[in-house]
């Protein structure tokens, strides 16, 4: 990514803390039948449950009675979890569960340890399939229009918590540019709308993370739902890799190069130039995020394009590359004396030197590359 957001503490923090609560003082330690007893640990969570069980709901009626259905899911996917935790009779495989628990949400870990191991549901299924069942009914739907968290009791997430977080996060992170790109906006506090949270570690494939904020942020939309999709960052499954952690203090430099293979910059093509990406000693995590954002173009094995990188566009639309090149050398061509070229030259330096204050725009870093390589290729070289 081009650069990291800075994590936030806010109240949203709560819902997860209940879930730590479940997990730990609730589930891993359940014997003998499920009663509201065991909540004795937490009143706020043990009012929520008693309160939520006051709600009318019959699960076999078809009128819609979203509040009882939240209501009913909430508590019935507590005693449905502790019941499987309850017949799990092997103290090591508990012990296991202890560490994929606190792995899983240490999404800062799992991005720069390869050594570090979470659990996926399939595997989780292979080892206890009733017990993956009920936590990903659960997990699953903890996020979005369906979630529990939606009831007053909890502070409603959709419609409260998750605006006060918005909001106070784009005041603490206000750049405007979707930093896993860098090209396209990202909305602030001063419109209607707002981008959609990504799971950076999928939900869909990891348990226990699903309302952990460490691994939640605001992507722009081609970014979320156009590149990456459900693609595993890590990628687990298939070969652990590392990745980038988008609250990282410290993130590394991203360096652009651009090299011209032709003079044609008038209508240039991809294949008349090279752009490439790195990250000092950062390599494995740079490839990872350009597999993920698809911001470097991939070849199929016969040498011919599968997909373009999405900086690609930043070039060759013909109002850029073709546009930074004519609006200096327009200066260039209608110099008549020296003095004509010197004050061509200062107007070049002004027009790249303007492209450094704003280095969160990749649009920018790539102007800047493109007109320093026009000019060291002697593109803009006039003879009055
Ligand atoms: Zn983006």
């Amino acid at each position: 990514m081009i650069f990291t957001y800075q994590y936030i503490k806010h109240d949203i923090e709560k819902l997860q803390e209940i879930l730590d609560f479940l997990f730990y003082d609730v589930w891993l330690v359940a014997e003998g039948p499920f009663d509201i007893e065991k909540l004795n640990g937490n009143k706020d969570l043990k009012d929520i449950y008693e309160e939520l069980g006051n709600i009318d709901y019959d699960p076999t009626s078809t009128k819609k009675n979203q509040k009882g259905k939240s209501a009913y899911f909430f508590n019935s996917s507590i005693e449905n979890i502790y019941n499987e935790f309850a017949k799990i009779n092997d103290d090591n495989f508990k012990l296991e569960l202890i560490d994929f628990y606190s792995i899983n949400n240490d999404i800062e870990s799992l991005c720069s340890n390869k050594l570090k191991t979470p659990i996926t549901y399939p595997e989780l299924k292979a080892r206890n399939p009733d017990l993956e069942g009920a936590l990903y009914n659960f997990y699953s739907k903890l996020y979005g229009n369906e979630s529990p968290f939606n009831l007053d009791i909890f502070g409603k997430l959709n419609e409260v918590l998750i605006l006060s977080h918005y909001n106070s996060f784009m005041m603490a992170n206000d750049s405007g540019i979707c930093p896993f790109c860098g090209i396209y906006p990202i909305d602030g506090n001063y419109v209607s709308t707002r981008e959609a949270y990504d799971h950076y570690l999928p939900k869909a494939i990891y348990p226990f993370n699903s309302i952990n904020f460490k691994n939640l942020s605001p992507m722009c939309y081609k970014c979320n739902s156009g590149n990456k999709s459900t693609n595993d960052p890590i990628n687990h499954i298939k070969g652990r890799k590392l990745a980038f952690y988008p609250y990282a203090n410290n993130h590394s430099e991203i360096e652009f190069q651009f090299e011209l293979l032709s003079k044609n910059v008038k209508s240039i093509t991809p294949s008349e130039y090279t752009l490439s990406i790195s990250a000092p000693a950062k390599n494995e995590e740079i490839e990872t995020w350009k597999r993920i954002f698809k911001t470097d173009r991939k070849y199929k094995a016969d040498g011919s394009i599968e997909y373009y990188s999405r900086y690609d566009e930043l070039i060759c639309n013909k109002h850029k590359a073709k546009e930074w090149f004519e609006d200096i050398f327009d200066y260039y061509e209608n110099a008549k004396s020296i003095s004509d070229i010197e004050d061509a030259d200062k107007y070049y330096e002004k027009v790249v030197k303007a492209t450094t204050r704003n280095p969160k725009l990749v649009e920018n870093t790539i102007k800047r590359k493109f007109l320093e390589e026009c000019k060291m290729k002697g593109l803009f070289n006039i003879n009055p």
